[in-house]
């Protein structure tokens, strides 16, 4: 371990190892498999680099994105570490150059992206010379249920049936127990260490609120506590990314946006702007962020809700790399619930898949009306159990949320979704429950039920939050047809039948 430290030291710059970092490469250097779990910025690479200077022969590095690849080589080079990279951005000439540099042992490490490094022209290239490892970087790629699938990350278990004697680290910052699960079993990690560092970011803020006019409340917030600073937007449509775009510039902010829909160049302009100017504001789709390491985001703001508590955990974990204070904000609202929804049922997904969609969007709902701190939530959510109080910096713990026993409101809510059938979305129940004689409710005679004008003691705001916290707790289900309809689910029944009190914010 001496060693590995005057390579932290004389190499990288760095004084002392973080987190696991030393145990992960002392484990790896002494020819162990392992699967390391820290969360974005812990310090992954430095698992894998360091090893690959204390062993003998070339370290390999999946990796699968050609854009991180080349920002690691060319930051190794200017260490003074021999690296490089295979993709397909390469000319030919320029990969068979660094092919010959390989079999001539003159790399410490080279990343290669998946399908590359599977070639059985390339595994039978790399028998030819000694392996100080394998490192399969964002492995949660291997998960076909994550937003990041690769196909060609299953096939990496031929690494250990032609290499068995070399040892092989897989990284992620996705952990939540399915997608752990499944990387040790699609990469024949059975016998592998397992380290999770802490995931916990505490210099970040978690908030969400209510969305009224999402527009106003961003500005609102960016004035008033990020004005100048740099900061993230996500949004879950390019539409929405163009509108919120050309808004928040109407409103004189220094702002680029980001989408898969948009040319590359446009893209890369955008994205070197964010990256290398002051105070400019991002706005995206997820298709923003992978690998993007700028220490001063100050602030992650998401106008939509995100599809899972992974991607909202990857995507404000953006902020505040440098360890200052950053805040996560979100809005959201139950129509965010309805077109995710949608979104899931208009996919061309497998059922399976849909399902397992379903149940992450679910988790997400969960952690949006949480009445407990929301770090703890989140954190146990991934299976983190560092982390034991409440931890004072989420909008939960700075301002505990009023819990009412809400069990007669509730049931009258229910009750109203069973008269008019189980046919409707929130704004006719609200106008049923709050005796708002509407053409529509003329129509479907829904004054005569006898649910009609029977909440009227609450404001149509609660009642839409009750609607809202009813979907989140189970106790009503979002139709899949994508009107947003509500239907009572088995839950409920108990709650009809008066069995249970049933607490709301
Ligand atoms: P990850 O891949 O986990 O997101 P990186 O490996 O890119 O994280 O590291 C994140 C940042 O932290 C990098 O700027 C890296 O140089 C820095 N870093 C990593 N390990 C240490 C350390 N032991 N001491 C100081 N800085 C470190
Ligand atoms: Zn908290």
């Amino acid at each position: 371990m001496s060693r590995a430290l005057s390579i932290l030291n004389k190499i990288f710059g760095y004084s002392s190892f973080r987190g696991q970092q030393a145990e992960v490469i002392d484990y790896v250097a002494t020819g162990g498999d392992c699967l390391v779990l820290m969360p974005t910025g812990g310090g992954k690479s430095l698992c894998y680099q360091i090893p690959a200077l204390l062993r003998p022969g070339v370290a390999i590095v999946v990796s699968p994105l050609i854009a991180l690849m080349q920002n690691q080589v060319a930051a190794l080079n200017e260490m003074g570490v021999r690296a490089a990279a295979l993709n397909s951005s390469l000319l030919f000439e320029e990969a068979a150059r660094i092919e010959q540099q390989l079999l001539a042992q003159r790399y410490d490490l080279l990343y290669i992206a998946p399908e590359r490094l599977l070639a059985p022209r390339f595994l039978r290239l790399i028998e030819r010379t000694p392996i100080a490892l394998f490192a399969i970087d964002e492995a949660h790629c291997v998960s076909q249920w994550g937003h990041d699938f690769r196909p060609e990350y299953g096939q990496l278990y031929v690494l250990h049936q032609r290499f068995p004697l070399v040892p092989r680290i897989a990284l992620t910052a996705t952990a939540d127990l399915d997608t752990r699960q499944e990387i040790i079993e699609r990469l024949g990690l059975k016998d592998a260490r397992v380290f999770i560092d802490s995931f916990d970011r505490p210099n970040i803020r978690y908030q969400v609120v209510d969305k009224s006019n999402s527009r106003m409340q961003l500005l609102n917030f960016i004035q008033s506590q990020h004005a100048n600073e740099a900061g993230i937007v996500y949004c879950a449509s390019r539409k929405r990314v163009e509108e919120i775009t050309a808004w928040l510039a109407d409103q004189g902010m220094r702002v680029v946006a980001y989408h898969a829909g948009m040319e590359m160049s446009q893209r890369r302009s955008n994205q070197e702007r964010f990256l290398q100017e002051e105070g400019v504001i991002m706005v995206a789709t997820i298709a923003f962020g992978m690998g993007i390491d700028k220490p001063n985001v100050r602030f992650v703001a998401h106008l939509d809700l995100p599809k899972s508590v992974e991607g909202y955990y990857q995507e404000t974990g953006r902020a505040g790399r440098d360890g200052r204070m950053a805040n996560a904000w979100m809005t959201y609202g139950l129509n965010d619930v309805i077109n995710r929804r949608r979104m899931i049922e208009e996919s061309q997904a497998h059922f399976k898949f849909k399902q397992v969609a379903v149940q992450k969007l679910q988790a997400m709902l969960t952690l949006c009306e949480a009445t407990t701190c929301r770090r703890l939530q989140m954190l146990r959510y991934f299976g983190d159990n560092t982390v034991t109080e409440s931890c004072g910096n989420c909008d939960v713990c700075l301002n505990p949320p009023q819990v009412w026993d809400a069990t007669i409101a509730v049931q009258k809510a229910l009750s109203c979704v069973y008269r008019t059938g189980q046919m409707f979305g929130v704004g006719h129940l609200v106008d049923v429950l709050r005796g708002n004689l509407t053409a529509h409710v003329k129509e479907w005679q829904h004054d005569t039920l006898s649910t009609f004008a029977i909440g009227e003691d609450l404001p149509g705001k609660t009642w839409r939050s009750i609607f809202r916290q009813l979907v989140a707790l189970g106790l009503l289900t979002i139709d899949s047809e994508g009107y947003g309809v509500l239907r009572l689910t088995e839950a409920s029944r108990v709650v009809l039948r008066g069995k249970q009190t049933v607490y709301l914010r």
